[in-house]
């Protein structure tokens, strides 16, 4: 991956009809977590190895976008964000569930490795252009998810000054902005393409282990 990457944050429950989905609650304020950067993998067309043994593993497709420099109160989103990518958040659901359940963080069921994929990074053209075209992740050919960031609960600019708020936002730290509707199973074999106004930015084969 060209760009150095520090922090990655992601956003859960940002799309009102995939909290739904999952039966979940639209949360009051953003849903913060992070993963490690070891999760970090290339959709660039190669083989991708992910859990197969640990109960079922899906896919989230996300927008995900890098910050090009240390966020200030007030800096305009087309100041902060110079690129950004299509994701998939590979989660595995039933021992978040299980996590959950007792309590505990969910690390373990989103921070593995290989769970955060991203395309190549595309020039960020502004907040303004972004909110115009779809997002959408193709899985063996046939479209499984499409999103917009208009439908996003907390906008681009909400979730950023919440997270430097709360976490600190600094050159380098990507964050991954949440799924639409249309999660789903994951299986051997499985070849995903990522796409941005229904053009293709990257894609991948899954190989689960066992
Ligand atoms: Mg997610």
């Amino acid at each position: 991956m060209p760009i150095s990457i520090k922090n990655i944050f992601c956003v859960g429950r940002n799309y009102a009809q995939h909290a739904q989905e999952l039966n979940n609650a639209v949360p009051q304020a953003p849903l913060l977590f992070t993963k490690p950067t070891h999760s970090l993998a290339e959709a660039n067309g190669r083989e991708i190895i992910l859990p197969g043994d640990q109960g079922q593993l899906q896919y989230e497709v996300e927008l995900v976008f890098h910050m090009a420099r240390q966020y200030e109160p007030g800096i305009k989103v087309d100041d902060l964000v110079d690129q950004m990518a299509i994701g998939i958040d590979f989660t595995l659901r039933d021992l978040q569930s299980e996590l959950k359940g007792k309590g505990y963080p969910w690390l373990l069921a989103k921070g593995f490795i290989n769970s955060a994929v991203i395309t190549p990074w595309q020039p960020f053209t502004g907040l303004k252009a972004a909110l115009e075209v779809d997002f959408s992740l193709d899985k063996n050919g046939q479209e499984v998810q499409r999103g917009n960031m208009k439908d996003m609960i907390f906008d681009l600019p909400t979730v950023i000054d919440y997270t430097a708020l709360h976490l600190g936002l600094g050159q380098g730290d990507i964050i991954f902005t949440g799924t639409p509707a249309g999660v789903g199973p994951v299986l051997d074999g499985d070849h995903f393409s990522f796409k941005l106004a229904d053009k293709e930015l990257g894609n991948c084969i899954i190989k689960l282990s066992k």
